[in-house]
């Protein structure tokens, strides 16, 4: 098929939920992707925070395809090493005691939910408990997911969603304190806000959500899809408000491309779920497993952290000059390669022209360009894409 057949075949047959851009991608190298006319891309999008580790890494590869030749799938009713290797390495990572592999992010908000009522319900003996999510959030588009995502327009014409959630405001103590009762089980957020435009909890917050939750007996489930897996320059989010949650939920890039999400909880709380209570047929599958070995192995080998940590100083200058060289600008929010730059026009022009000039980038919220590269970007990276960004702004 040529550009033209493979975009028309899509608008035919692909169930049309998505508005996509007129362009075909066809191969990745490290920070560049191509499309079907060769034309080349700086990635800023890295696939909405998945890519972590560039495109075409070759001992990403050369790990995944070993795993091809050995073994794709096995059923959960036998062990297989990848999915322990990985289950190691994510714990250590994550200071968490146990882990349950899914394979997508809404699947890990599906299990986080299932695993916080089950111990509200050992608890109490009962199952009306309430959970505190917040508004402008998003866990995804499964029914689970979607009823503590606070957004309407996602929920409108998907009800009833199911009950007993409640909805505070974000980096607001006293509006979560509002909404606590006796049924409160758990209480869930983004440590970093993603799609709601970009806005990192404030350590008054986290930590007060924390002493709310020991207090009350109420869990903290941390949605670490978007923010977790070196992003913000820790390998966790939370890991720089030193806080501990009971439970979080991991996907995007922990796999870098292979489906793959994770929750994972201390073992107090893990050991509510037993046989019977939840399960998947492809989650924690070797290959997939593999690829999280890979990537969190290549994590610590090529120093991931430590290259986030100096290029996203880098970025947040750069970009800071922008917010004051230009009227559209509003502001710079973000940690780490985790950035957004709040406009005063809706961003789908610029990031139309962005593309025009080879640079892909997406929103957030309704007025925030995001900026979530692969990690292994280089400062000249970084210059490419302000000037990049600069002419797109330019000819807006
Ligand atoms: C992307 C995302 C999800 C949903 O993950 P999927 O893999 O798309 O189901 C959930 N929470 C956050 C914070 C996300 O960014």
């Amino acid at each position: 098929m040529n550009t033209q057949q493979i975009i028309t075949t899509a608008e035919e047959k692909l169930i049309h939920t998505y508005n996509r851009y007129q362009i075909v991608l066809d191969h990745g190298n490290g920070t560049h992707l191509y499309d079907t006319d060769g034309k080349e891309y700086l990635d800023f999008g890295a696939g909405i925070a998945v890519f972590a580790l560039g495109y075409n890494n070759k001992e990403y590869n050369d790990g995944l395809k070993a795993q091809i030749d050995k073994l794709i799938h096995t059923s959960n009713y036998f062990y297989n090493e990848p999915a322990v290797h990985a289950a190691q390495l994510l714990t250590q990572a994550s200071g968490m005691d146990r882990v349950f592999f899914t394979n997508s992010g809404t699947e890990s908000i599906e299990g986080a939910i299932k695993l916080a009522k089950k111990y509200a319900y050992l608890k109490t003996g009962s199952v009306n408990h309430e959970i505190i999510a917040m508004q402008h959030s998003f866990h995804g588009r499964s029914m689970g997911a979607l009823a503590v995502t606070g957004n309407k327009h996602y929920q409108e014409a998907f009800g009833p969603m199911i009950p007993g959630i409640r909805f505070a405001e974000y980096n607001n103590l006293d509006s979560v304190k509002a909404l606590i009762n006796e049924k409160t089980c758990a209480i869930i957020f983004e440590t970093v806000q993603g799609e709601g435009g970009i806005y990192p909890a404030t350590k008054e917050f986290i930590e007060g959500i924390r002493a709310l939750c020991d207090e009350k007996g109420i869990l903290l489930i941390l949605d670490e899809i978007q923010c977790g897996m070196g992003r913000t320059g820790s390998m966790f989010a939370y890991q720089q408000y030193g806080v501990k949650p009971d439970i979080i939920t991991v996907a995007k890039a922990l796999g870098c491309g292979v489906p793959i999400g994770a929750f994972l909880a201390t073992e107090e709380v893990a050991k509510a779920l037993v046989p019977g209570d939840h399960g998947t047929t492809y989650g924690g599958n070797p290959l997939a497993c593999a690829a999280a070995v890979q990537v969190l192995t290549l994590f610590e080998k090529l120093h991931v952290l430590d290259n986030v940590k100096e290029v996203s100083a880098y970025l947040e200058e750069q970009l800071d000059k922008l917010v004051a060289e230009y009227d559209t600008i509003k502001e710079r929010r973000g940690m780490g390669l985790m950035q957004g730059l709040e406009l005063t026009v809706a961003p789908s022009g610029i990031i139309a022209k962005a593309l025009e000039q080879g640079l892909i980038l997406f929103s957030a919220g309704s007025n925030v360009l995001r900026f979530v590269p692969p990690l292994v970007i280089t400062k000249s990276d970084v210059d490419e894409m302000i000037g990049k960004l600069k002419k797109a702004l330019e000819n807006e």
